[in-house]
C-alpha cells in the first residue's frame, strides 16, 4: 500500500501555526469573499471558509452579489476592498458569470490584496521565481508534496493539465525546486508514456478515473487535484485510486486529498499579504 497524503492532516497543522501567529497580531486580518448568488458550491465552500477563518482569529465578510451585477459595479466593489484599510485579503469565485470578463477582474484586482494570486503581476511573479504567493490549489498540491519530504530536486514531474490557476503554477512551484517539468494537455500525444516516465504525477484535467494504473510507474508520487462530482453525489478524482494505489509509493485520496488543504493555503497566502500591508 502507498503512504496516503491526508490533507486534512496537513491543513490542521498549517492552521493551528497560522492561529498562533495571529495571536502575536496587533490588527486582525480580514479576508472578503465575493460570490455570485446562483453559485451554491461556491456559497458552501467560502460559508465553510468563513467559519474556519474565524476560529483561528481571521476576520471573515461575506459578499453574496445578485448574478445580474454588472461588470462595472462588480470592479468597483473590487476597487473598494483594493482600499479598504480593514480588508488584507480579496477572495473572488471562479468561475465567473459569463457576462464578467475575468480578465479585466485579473488586472483590477490589487496584487498586495490578491490572496488567491490570480492578478498578472503576482502570476507573472511565479514565472520570475521567488514568491510567496501561488493559487491556491497549485500551492496546495506542492505543499502536499514538500511537507512529506519527498525528493522533487532532479526528479521527473508531469503536470497534466495547463489551467492558469492549477497546472501552470503547480508546474513553476516543481520547477523553483529543481524538478525536470513535463506539461501535458489535451493535444499531447503518448499521454500514457509521458505519465509512465513521472516520478511524481499531478493530474489536473477534470475527468473521473481517466488516470488508470497503467499510467503510473513503480514508486510514483501520484498528485489527484480534480473532483468530479458523480450523478450519485459522490466525488471522484481525475486518478484511479485503486489501480494507481498498486504502484504508487505516496497518494493522495479524493477526497481528503489536495481540496482539503485549500482553505489553510488561503490563510498562509492571507497572513503573508496582512504582514506585508501592515
Ligand atoms: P480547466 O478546465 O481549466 O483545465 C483542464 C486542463 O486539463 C486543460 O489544460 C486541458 O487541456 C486538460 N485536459 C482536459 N482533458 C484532458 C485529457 N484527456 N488529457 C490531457 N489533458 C486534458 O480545469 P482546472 O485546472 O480549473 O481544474 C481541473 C480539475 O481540478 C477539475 O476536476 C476541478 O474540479 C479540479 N479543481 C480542484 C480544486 C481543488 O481544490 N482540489 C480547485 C480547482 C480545480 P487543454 O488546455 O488542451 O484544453
Amino acid at each position: 500500500m502507498p503512504n496516503i497524503l491526508d490533507g486534512r492532516e496537513l491543513s490542521k497543522k498549517i492552521k493551528e501555526r497560522i492561529k498562533k501567529e495571529i495571536e502575536l497580531f496587533e490588527r486582525k486580518p480580514r479576508i472578503d469573499f465575493l460570490y455570485f448568488e446562483d453559485d451554491k458550491s461556491t456559497e458552501v465552500y467560502f460559508t465553510r471558509a468563513k467559519k474556519q477563518a474565524e476560529s483561528i482569529g481571521i476576520i471573515a465578510s461575506l459578499h453574496n452579489l445578485p448574478i445580474n451585477t454588472s461588470e462595472k459595479d462588480f470592479l468597483t466593489l473590487i476597487e473598494y476592498l483594493n482600499n479598504e484599510k480593514e480588508t488584507s485579503g480579496i477572495m473572488i469565485q471562479m468561475p465567473l458569470p459569463k457576462h464578467i470578463n475575468k480578465k479585466n477582474v485579473y488586472e483590477t484586482i490589487s496584487p498586495k490584496k490578491d490572496v488567491d494570486s490570480i492578478s498578472h503581476i503576482n502570476l507573472g511573479k511565479i514565472f520570475i521565481g521567488g514568491s510567496n504567493l501561488a493559487p491556491c490549489t497549485a500551492k496546495s498540491a506542492f505543499a502536499l508534496i514538500e511537507e512529506s519530504g519527498i525528493q522533487i530536486e532532479g526528479s521527473n514531474a508531469v503536470v497534466v493539465g495547463r489551467s492558469e490557476i492549477v497546472g501552470k503554477p503547480l508546474a513553476h512551484l516543481l520547477l523553483q525546486k529543481s524538478a525536470t517539468v513535463t506539461i501535458a494537455h489535451s493535444k499531447t500525444k503518448n499521454l500514457k508514456d509521458i505519465c509512465r516516465n513521472a516520478d511524481i504525477l499531478c493530474v489536473s484535467i477534470g475527468q473521473s478515473e481517466f488516470i488508470t494504473g497503467e499510467y503510473i510507474k513503480e514508486g510514483a508520487v501520484v498528485i489527484d487535484i480534480g473532483i468530479n462530482v458523480l450523478d450519485d453525489g459522490s466525488l471522484k478524482g481525475d486518478v484511479n485510486f485503486e489501480e494507481a494505489s498498486k504502484a504508487a509509493s505516496y497518494i493522495t485520496p479524493v477526497p481528503n486529498g489536495v481540496g482539503s488543504v485549500t482553505v489553510a493555503i488561503l490563510f498562509e497566502n492571507l497572513i503573508y499579504l496582512h504582514k506585508n500591508l501592515h
